[in-house]
């Protein structure tokens, strides 16, 4: 049976290349990296060459680039070390009602801790307007942190305008980066970022690395206290393959970008149009172009989401559902709801998210098994009879 991964949106598979560029550093290269000797030297030189790599994807400086364990760990960092620095001056956060888990989470625990969060509503593409943040900007107003790009949806926010409000303000601007590095264009000078998360394995990369970015000037507590690591910004020992792995794959995936880009808007409009074409009543999720180059999600009426999830795997398709499938509950996605779909609605939905591996035939496939397995659980639906 074909083998169609498109799940690229919770994780990628690692390339080749990353791998040979890490197998180093998982064998002989086993020095610490904060030794003098030669073996800790050749591991942080290691890990140079990915600082390098990472300022050069985004357009900052090697010492603005820190090392964490994973974009959640990032993402943490940010809010609780910009709450814990500027509690004097102000308790306010502003972000957005679509948010991961990684940030929505961190603000619910601030919020315990006596902070006030502002969660900015999306309209039905899953966008926020940089007039809605300038709106909620008060004076105790420490942060603001929105995402650069959903994962469910794969709307793309508007984000040099709202960092830009930001600047205006005297406001930091943090922006959660994962799902947009080695998709879309990121440059943190350009775009006025004054932090950003990204996290290795959502781009070909291996798991359980992460960069904050954060920019020169602004020092945030370290997140894990102890050694002084990352020139005190995160302490313990380096992941260092993984760190290696990670600046090999952002550089790759920066470096394919442009052509990445249309091979994979390409397959997804294929993808879009097949759905379109052979399914009725469905409904595109996410905004029409300001979307991820790979990312679909759509809502087929009558059904549930669990079960054409599970149709497709019977035939060797990874997708996800739009429902918190993981937590074992059956509820609808907070961001299909935070669109402003009923549950009924956002009960049928499915993403498919391209990776650089994806080919046409998988598309096709995909297309012919979604367009029987619709027909199937219709035909079985008394939703869809009625
Ligand atoms: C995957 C993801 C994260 C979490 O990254 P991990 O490295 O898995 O912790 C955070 N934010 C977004 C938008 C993500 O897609």
């Amino acid at each position: 049976m074909r083998q169609v991964y498109l799940d690229n949106a919770a994780t990628t598979a690692l390339s080749p290349q990353v791998l040979e560029a890490m197998m180093p550093y998982l064998t002989e290269v086993y020095g610490n990296p904060s030794s003098v000797h030669a073996f800790g030297q050749a591991a942080k030189a290691g890990m140079d060459k990915a600082r390098d790599q990472v300022a050069k994807a985004l357009n900052c400086d090697p010492a603005e680039v820190i090392f964490t364990g994973c974009g959640t760990e990032s993402d943490n960092t940010v809010l609780l070390g910009v709450a814990e620095k500027y509690k004097e001056k102000g308790r306010h956060i502003i972000t957005t009602n679509i948010e991961h888990h990684a940030i929505l989470h961190t603000c619910e625990y601030l919020e315990k801790q006596g902070c006030d969060v502002t969660y900015l509503p999306v309209d039905e593409y899953g966008l926020v307007t940089p007039e809605q943040v300038r709106e909620a900007i008060r004076p105790d107003t420490i942060l603001v942190s929105i995402m650069f790009a959903n994962n469910e949806i794969g709307t793309i926010m508007p984000i040099p305008e709202i960092a830009a409000v930001c600047h205006e303000k005297g406001v930091l601007f943090h922006t959660d980066a994962v799902q947009a590095i080695g998709h879309i264009p990121v440059d943190v000078k350009a775009m006025g970022i004054d932090m950003l998360s990204l996290s290795a394995h959502k781009f070909h990369g291996p798991k359980g690395v992460g960069v904050l970015y954060c920019r020169k000037g602004l020092r945030l507590p370290s997140f894990i206290k102890g050694g002084a690591q990352e020139k005190g910004r995160r302490a313990g020992t380096e992941n260092v393959a993984g760190i290696v792995g990670l600046g090999a794959a952002i550089e790759l995936a920066c470096s394919h970008m442009e052509e990445n880009t249309v091979r994979m808007t390409a397959l997804r409009d294929r993808l879009m149009q097949g759905i379109a074409a052979n399914i009725p009543e469905v409904k595109l999720n996410g905004h029409p172009t300001k979307r991820l180059p790979n990312n679909v999600n759509y809502s087929i009426r009558y059904i549930e989401g669990e079960s054409i999830l599970l149709m497709l795997d019977m035939n060797g398709i990874a997708a996800s559902s739009g429902s918190a499938c993981t937590s074992g509950s059956l509820d609808p996605s907070p961001v299909l709801l935070a669109l402003g779909l009923t549950h009924e609605i956002a009960h049928g939905s499915v993403r498919l998210t391209l990776g650089d591996d994806t080919t046409e035939e998988d598309i096709d496939y995909t297309i012919d098994v979604l367009t029987k397995t619709t027909q199937r659980l219709r035909a079985m639906s008394p939703l869809y009879k009625a």
